[in-house]
């Protein structure tokens, strides 16, 4: 077993704490130099041959900056690359094959971005030898026999031409200014910036400037201007982050249609139906985040998705995760028997105008420990109606509402200006409470908070905010829940574990919850009911009343013009193939959600 020792240094506070790493450990006390604080560093370096693996330091180090993790023995040999001592390894990389769609799924701080940078060439892989890094041709070497022997001699060369998006985007436009259409246009060796603009409903925006952008619309620029390029390969690391589920489909059908063309193409991504619908292969970054990942084989998307959510790779014998993730089989079983619980709140229908945007909603009412679930488009009105239920923005109509009902409401937009902790945040949102061990295994514990209690809220990672609002927002008291996009930054466990932690606290207080989700199995898994809402973004929006699962679904499958089926063993919803058989017979009939039953 190999031995892996990090020390995650926004954690450490270096020096201050009195050192109980190092005056604590056996080996250090035994006279040897386990643990050292080198002259002029801040940081201890903890030596991985010397560590017993006691597990002593872990425990001691107030700040949890420490991990010590054995590695399964396997992969020992297959070190890709080290980003410094006691820091992140990446086991193994995944193989680009031409005219295939690779996905790639893993937790946050598995290492899939530092795999695509690899791939990238913007990362020069020191196959873990952090001293003495090697040269290109021990690397090639490394790799021989595998596909990625070519890759690289041909990386090393200069002579592979790659594009590549990456994961964060808000950057764009410190790099880039100027106006959308002009920055497409210069990349646009392909000649098809008119084609993108039109597939990805950039019109409206080609003469405004970069930095005036929403995160929907900058992703979809960052998108096209990836794909305009001329190149052997293209790389994409989370385009579906900002975008509505209409553009999530839009996206990944224009950017399978490279492969289609004989282009190398890898995509990481967390949304599992989109990631299911642009991937013929697929490959599991497992490990433990911040640590360590390893790259499982390629599998077949099906066959992947399904060993991920089993937490299980059968040809390695590895479970990485103690809990498979599953699903309801009994296609539309309602979660809840509505007829047995009573009404919570019933409010009126309403309509509101800001500038030249209007909504429209229809009249509704939500039971006790009931999930209505909202899906639409990006700037059809969804804040909006939340923020009308909340009490937030007056309608310009008569409106009865949650009159005396407690709210709680979970912005989408998320603002580290927080100046406290994040233990500090959670105090404040529900007092001594957060101690109890009943709100520590019901919220704090799965929205894995523990690591963060002592950071503050201004240094947290987009995930890691996002974790902590949904904590402070099921922490206040409240009678309704308004919880604003939950999925976003979250990785596929956080999704699941965040949509359980919501159901739970619904259910076991009879509360209610109302939820906007792009992601279309976090929102099937999530719902009892849905709104659905229709319009044109940006113009004009009409919210319907809720309706079941099946009537709702069907007609918001219709609008994006999409069938859905069951995976056999999983149950998890999975998106036809647009003109197959099961696609056209599903449509014939109006059932969008859900296949005929074979008699
Ligand atoms: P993912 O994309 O799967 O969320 P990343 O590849 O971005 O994961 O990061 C994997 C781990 O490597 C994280 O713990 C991250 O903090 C660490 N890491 C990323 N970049 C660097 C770097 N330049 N130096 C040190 N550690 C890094
Ligand atoms: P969604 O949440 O569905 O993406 P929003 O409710 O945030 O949509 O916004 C709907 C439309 O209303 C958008 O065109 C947005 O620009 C506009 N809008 C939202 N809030 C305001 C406001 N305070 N003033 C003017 N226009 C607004
Ligand atoms: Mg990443
Ligand atoms: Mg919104």
């Amino acid at each position: 077993m190999a031995r892996i020792a990090v020390l995650k240094k926004s954690s450490c506070k270096s020096r201050d704490c009195g050192k109980p790493c190092m005056t604590f450990c056996p080996g250090v006390r035994m006279g040897e130099e386990t643990v050292k604080f080198e002259e002029g560093s801040k940081y201890p370096i903890i030596s991985e041959e010397l560590c017993s693996g006691c597990g002593i330091c872990v425990k001691k180090c107030p700040f949890r900056a420490i991990a010590i993790v054995n590695t399964p023995e396997t992969v020992e040999e297959e070190a890709s690359h080290r980003y410094g001592v006691n820091q992140f390894t990446l086991f193994r990389l995944p193989i680009p094959r031409p005219g295939k769609v690779l996905g790639i799924i893993g937790r946050n701080g598995a290492g899939k971005s530092t795999a695509l940078r690899i791939l990238a060439g913007e990362i020069k892989p020191n196959l873990g030898n952090v001293q003495n890094p090697p040269d290109w041709n021990e690397i090639i070497q490394f790799y021989r026999g595998s596909e990625l022997q070519a890759y690289f001699e041909k990386l090393s060369k200069g002579a592979l031409k790659i594009s590549y998006k990456p994961q964060y985007i808000t950057n764009i436009p410190k790099v880039y200014t100027g106006i959308v259409g002009d920055l497409i246009s210069k990349v646009d060796e392909r000649g098809v910036a008119e084609k993108l603009m039109k597939e990805l409903y950039l019109e409206s925006i080609w003469g405004n400037q970069l930095s005036t952008l929403s995160g929907g619309e900058l992703q979809r620029v960052a998108i096209a201007a990836t794909i305009a390029k001329e190149a052997e390969v293209y790389l994409f690391d989370e385009p579906s982050s900002y975008l509505d589920i209409f553009q999530r489909i839009i996206a990944a059908k224009i950017i399978r249609s490279l492969a289609e063309i004989g282009k190398t193409v890898i995509c990481v991504e967390h949304d599992l139906a989109a990631l299911d619908f642009i991937s013929d292969y697929t490959c599991v970054i497992f490990g433990e985040p911040g640590v360590y990942g390893i790259v499982s084989h390629p599998y077949g998307v099906k066959e992947g998705i399904n060993i991920f959510l089993d937490g299980y790779l059968p040809d390695e014998n590895i479970r990485f995760r103690e809990e498979s993730i599953s699903f309801s089989k009994a296609p539309a079983m309602p979660k809840l028997d509505l007829k047995t619980t009573g009404s919570l709140l019933e409010y009126s229908g309403f309509e509101i105008k800001l500038d030249g945007f209007k909504l429209k909603a229809s009249s509704g009412g939500v039971k006790k420990s009931e999930i209505i679930g909202i899906l639409g488009a990006n700037g059809i009105g969804k804040t909006t109606f939340i923020k009308v239920l909340a009490g937030l923005l007056k309608p310009d109509t008569a409106f009865t509402g949650v009159g005396s009902l407690k709210i709680s409401y979970k912005p989408q937009y998320l603002e580290g200006d927080y100046t406290g902790t994040v233990r500090e945040f959670l105090l404040s949102a529900a007092g001594a409470s957060i101690l109890d061990s009943s709100v520590k295994s019901s919220i704090i514990h799965p929205l894995e908070l523990e690591d963060l209690m002592d950071k503050s809220i201004s240094i947290l990672s987009g995930g890691e905010l996002q974790r902590v609002a949904i904590a402070g927002c099921l922490l206040r008291d409240a009678d309704i829940y308004l919880i604003d996009e939950p999925s976003a930054f979250l990785d596929v466990e956080q999704r699941f574990a965040a949509a359980k932690t919501i159901r739970r606290i619904v259910e076991s207080k009879s509360k209610a919850a109302f939820i906007i989700e792009h992601d279309l199995i976090m929102c099937d898994l999530v719902s009892d009911r849905l709104i659905i809402f229709e319009g044109e973004p940006g113009r004009h929006g009409l919210a319907s009343s809720p309706q079941d699962m099946r009537s709702g679904m069907n007609s918001f499958l219709k609008m994006m013009n999409i069938t859905l089926r069951r995976d056999v063993k999983t149950g998890r919803p999975r998106i036809n193939k647009l003109g197959s058989k099961l696609d056209s017979a599903q449509k014939s009939i109006g059932e969008y959600y859900y296949a005929p039953v074979k008699k």
